[in-house]
C-alpha cells in the first residue's frame, strides 16, 4: 500500500504531541522541579518515571513486536527522545534498553530471553555495564576479568572501573576472558551478572562534578552460572563491538542540547553588560547563531543515520563514531558558552543546591548550579563511550582508508 509522506509526517507530529502531553501530565511534580534545577534524583523518583514510560510500552518502543517493543521506525524512535529531552525529563538510562537488551533478542537463548526482557520493557530491572578496567578502555580487548569454568558455573575474579550507576544496578552485562591463550579478541565471553552475587565489592568514585555516578566494581571469585553466558564461549568481542554501536549513536541527544540552547537563550536575554544584553553582544550572537548550525548539522547526520538503518541491524561502526564525535563536541560547546554567559556567577560552584530542600541564597541564575553541574559531568562525553581519538581513528580507517 503507498502511503503518502505528508500522511507520514502527520503521523509522526501526532506522535510527538502525544509524547509531549504524556510528559507534561506524568512527570511527578517533585521530579519536574528538581530537573529544572538540576538536582539530583532520588533512585525512587529516576525508577518512576522511567517506569511510567515502561507500562505505556514506551520504554522500549523502538523493540520489534516480538520482544515486546512496538516496532517504531528509527524515525519514531528518534522523535520520542527527542521530545524527551526538550521537555527536560530524567535520563533515559540506556544500560538495559538501547545496550543489553537488543544483545540479548539478537544473540540470547530463549530462556535469557524470557528471564530479562520483561524485566527491562518495564524497568523492573536496572543494568550497569561491566566493559572498561583499568588499564582497557580504549583497548577494551585488552580486559583481563577472568572468567573460569567449574562445573556448571564461570567463576570471575578481577576489576570493573567507571561503571556507571552500578551502585543502583540488579544486574550487570559484563566482558570476562574465557580464554588466556589466543588472539585477545578471542578468547571474551559476555555474561550477565546479578549485582547480588556473593563476591561483587562496589566502591564509589566521586568525579569532577563532585557527584557519586561512577563506581569501581571487584569480583572476587564471584560464581556466575553457565545459562548467563550470551551466545557463544569465546565470542562475546562480536556482541560487544554491536552494543557499543548502539551506544554510540544514543550519545547524540539532540532533544536535550535544544532545551540547553533554549536555557541559553533566556540567559542572554536576561544578563546585561553596560546596560546591553548579552543577546545583542556580536560575540555572543555569532557563537549562538554557530551552536544552531552545528546543531542543525546534527540532527541532518542523525536523520541519514536512522533513514540508513534497518530497523533490527546495529549502526553502522563508522556512522555511529561520526555522531558521537559532533555530539559530544557539541554538548560541550553549548555549555562552554553558558558558563561564559555565567561569567562571575559560574565561579561558585553551589553543590548544595542540587540538593532537594536546599533553600539557602543562591549566585546566579537559579538554574546555575545544575548547569555548573553539567558542564563538569559533560567533560567526559568526549570520553565516555570511546574517546574522540579513538572515533576519528574509526573514521579514519573505515572511511578515508588510512
Ligand atoms: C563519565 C563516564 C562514564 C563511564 N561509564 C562507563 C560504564 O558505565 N561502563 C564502562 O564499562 N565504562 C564506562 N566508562 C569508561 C569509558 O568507556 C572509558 O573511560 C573510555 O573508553 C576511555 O578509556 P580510558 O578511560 O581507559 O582511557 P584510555 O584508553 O587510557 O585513554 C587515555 C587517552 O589516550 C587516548 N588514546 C587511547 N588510545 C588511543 C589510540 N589508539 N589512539 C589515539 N589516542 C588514544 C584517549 O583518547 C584518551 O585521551 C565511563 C567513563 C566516563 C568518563
Amino acid at each position: 500500500m503507498f502511503i503518502h509522506q505528508s500522511e507520514l509526517d502527520h503521523e509522526l507530529e501526532a506522535f510527538r504531541a502525544e509524547v509531549r502531553g504524556f510528559c507534561a501530565r506524568e512527570l511527578a511534580p517533585q521530579t519536574r522541579s528538581k530537573m529544572d534545577l538540576g538536582q539530583h534524583l532520588t533512585q525512587p523518583e529516576h525508577d518512576a518515571w522511567l517506569k511510567a514510560l515502561g507500562a505505556k510500552g514506551w520504554l522500549a518502543g523502538k523493540w520489534p513486536k516480538d520482544h515486546g517493543g512496538l516496532g517504531w521506525t528509527p524515525l519514531q524512535a528518534a522523535a520520542f527522545q527527542e521530545e524527551l529531552g526538550k521537555a527536560g525529563t530524567p535520563w533515559l538510562v540506556p544500560f538495559g534498553v538501547t545496550m543489553v537488551g537488543p544483545v540479548i533478542y539478537t544473540f540470547g537463548s530463549d530462556a535469557q530471553k524470557q528471564k530479562y526482557l520483561p524485566g527491562i520493557v518495564r524497568n523492573d530491572t536496572w543494568w550497569c555495564q561491566g566493559y572498561s578496567e583499568p588499564g582497557a578502555g580504549s583497548d577494551l580487548a585488552g580486559l583481563r576479568t577472568r572468567a573460569v569454568r567449574d562445573g556448571d558455573h564461570y567463576v570471575v575474579n578481577g576489576q570493573k572501573i567507571w561503571t556507571t550507576l552500578a551502585h543502583w544496578a540488579d544486574m550487570m552485562f559484563c566482558l570476562v576472558r574465557t580464554d588466556p591463550d589466543v588472539k585477545k579478541q578471542e578468547g571474551i565471553s559476555f555474561l550477565l551478572i546479578d549485582m547480588k552475587t556473593p563476591g561483587i565489592t562496589v566502591k564509589p568514585i566521586v568525579s569532577i562534578d563532585l557527584s557519586h555516578h561512577l563506581n569501581e566494581v571487584f569480583f572476587e571469585d564471584v560464581r556466575v552460572p553457565v545459562e548467563n553466558l550470551v551466545g557463544e564461549e569465546n565470542k562475546g568481542w562480536t556482541y560487544a563491538k554491536f552494543l557499543l554501536a548502539h551506544e554510540r549513536v544514543g550519545v547524540a541527544e539532540v532533544g536535550k542540547f535544544r532545551l540547553y540552547l533554549g536555557y541559553l537563550d533566556d540567559m542572554l536575554k536576561q544578563t546585561r553588560e553596560a546596560g546591553v544584553p548579552l543577546a545583542e553582544q556580536p560575540a555572543f550572537r555569532t557563537r549562538r547563531v554557530e551552536l544552531d548550525a552545528q546543531l542543525a548539522r546534527l540532527e541532518a547526520l542523525l536523520a541519514d543515520q536512522h533513514a540508513t538503518v534497518g530497523e533490527n541491524s546495529a549502526p553502522s561502526l563508522m556512522g555511529a563514531a561520526a555522531l558521537k564525535i559532533r555530539g559530544s563536541e557539541l554538548q560541550q560547546a553549548i555549555l562552554e558558552t553558558t558558563m561564559d554567559v555565567l561569567g562571575r556567577h559560574g565561579m561558585a560552584y553551589q553543590t548544595d543546591a542540587l540538593l532537594a530542600g536546599w533553600n539557602g541564597d543562591r549566585i546566579g541564575p537559579s538554574q546555575s548550579a545544575g548547569l555548573i553541574h553539567e558542564h563538569l559531568y559533560r567533560r567526559a562525553a568526549t570520553i565516555y563511550g570511546g574517546s574522540s581519538e579513538v572515533q576519528r581513528s574509526i573514521i579514519a580507517k573505515g572511511g578515508l582508508g588510512l
